[in-house]
């Protein structure tokens, strides 16, 4: 099925808005075994027009976000009503959805969003239970069109409700994709695409009709695989085989979310001692709910005193080695664990940049401790590492580089 998505609204094209919408409809309609086949997005006004006359010829379905509100920018059902060569008619069904809306809400409807009851003859109306204005399906056949149409508000509150309760049924229902047939998204970190490439895509491709995709993002790598069911799983074993210390999850999952649910899973918890992070382990980890259940103290250490107060590093160690060294690093974790009383501590130290660094400490040098309770004994390690990537990313890669080691260390423990 050919689909193509039409966002309208000059702010998006102004960039004061994101269009989150694209990628959005992208997303549910890949669940669905389904492409976008062209996403274009338009100013207010005649171009809504101009896009869908142009859509309508080359695909089987079009989904129009934006431009079903009361003010003269929105006007998408006219365009549609125009395209299709039907007239624009005053609908009971629409008119009960918008009076509805505002008698629930207890306020007076305007004569202005008596334009949102219009609805090109021959189209059903789609029930917004979030927002004043119906959405509109036109069915294919409608008019001039061969095409299936979807009009939805622009609010995306409204519009992913909208698209889950009316949209995606329709399009199931006019759809011939395969039972089954559908993505698995693979997380990965700390191992790249080129390595993917190199040791592991002509086996991939070797499952014979299961398509093979990547996409990297900093610390991250996802491996989309679509096809059958069997295929998926066939191929994302061999992934995880591949590279088990480097898998975070096949489920869409943040990162942080999963350290929370091994963590959980393992009875274990947790709490952190930052310095060039500044707090980013911390925010990362309490951003996923009932995370309280695991995490416990988050230190933030800038300064040497706080590391020496709040976390018991030596005096020594620091004129020593300096505050960026295993030692130290060391000394955060153990200190950590000890004052907090966890299962496992974290720590991070590094020259985050651009200022700071030297020749044995350049930018971007880091070192990650760990200090873990097992069965009464505790350990402690640290490693070394190296992001030159500017402050910002910086930051990033090492919250992730920390999260990958609590991950990997809850699991490995789990198994023994
Ligand atoms: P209404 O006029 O009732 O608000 P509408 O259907 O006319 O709804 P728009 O006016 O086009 O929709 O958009 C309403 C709001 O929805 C915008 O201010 C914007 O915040 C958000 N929005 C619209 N389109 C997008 C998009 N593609 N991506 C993200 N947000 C969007």
């Amino acid at each position: 099925m050919r689909i193509e998505v039409i966002n309208t609204g000059s702010e998006l094209l102004l960039g004061s808005t994101l269009n989150t919408h694209g990628a959005w409809l992208g997303q549910q309609l890949m669940n669905l075994g389904l492409r976008v086949q062209r996403l274009t997005v338009v100013p207010d006004g005649d171009a809504i027009r101009d896009a869908l006359d142009e859509s309508l010829k080359t695909s089987d379905a079009v989904i129009v976000t934006g431009g079903l509100g009361p003010t003269s920018d929105d006007v998408t059902r006219e365009a549609v009503a125009e395209v299709l060569g039907v007239e624009l008619i005053e609908d009971e069904h629409a008119l009960r959805c918008v009076v509805g809306f505002f008698d629930r809400l207890g306020k007076d409807m305007t004569p202005s969003n008596m334009k949102q009851a219009l609805n090109p003859v021959g189209a059903d109306v789609l029930p917004n239970p979030h927002g004043s204005a119906p959405g509109v399906y036109v069915p294919p056949r409608l008019g001039s069109s061969s095409c299936a149409i979807f009009l939805l508000p622009g609010p995306p509150h409204e519009m992913h409700a909208m698209y889950d309760a009316e949209v995606a049924p329709r399009l199931k229902a006019l759809t011939d994709v395969p039972e089954g047939d559908g993505v698995k998204m693979l997380k990965f970190s700390g191992v790249g695409e080129s390595r993917f490439q190199d040791e592991l895509d002509t086996a991939l491709h070797g499952i014979g009709g299961l398509e093979v995709g990547y996409c990297a993002r900093p610390g991250e790598l996802d491996l989309r695989l679509i096809g059958s069911e069997e295929k998926r799983e066939r191929g994302g074993a061999m992934a995880v085989d591949a590279y088990p210390e480097a898998f975070i999850n096949a489920d869409g999952r943040s990162l942080e979310q999963t350290v929370v649910e091994a963590l959980e899973f393992g009875g274990l918890t947790l709490a952190s001692a930052e310095s060039c992070t500044g707090g980013m382990i911390a925010s990362r980890i309490t951003d996923v709910s009932g995370s309280s259940k695991v995490f416990t103290h988050g230190y933030v250490t800038y300064a040497d005193d706080a590391k020496v107060v709040m976390l018991g590093v030596a005096e020594d160690s620091l004129g020593r080695y300096g505050a960026v060294s295993e030692e130290v690093a060391r000394e955060m974790a153990r200190g950590a664990l000890e004052r907090s009383g966890v299962d496992i501590a974290v720590s991070v130290t590094g020259v985050a940049g651009p200022g700071g660094g030297s020749a044995d400490k350049p930018v971007g040098l880091v070192w990650l401790g760990m200090s873990v309770r097992e069965d009464g004994e505790v350990k402690t390690f640290a490693e070394k590492r190296f992001y030159p990537n500017g402050r910002v990313l910086f930051k990033q890669l090492v919250s992730q580089a920390v999260l990958m080691k609590v991950l990997r260390y809850t699991r490995e423990r789990a198994c023994k």
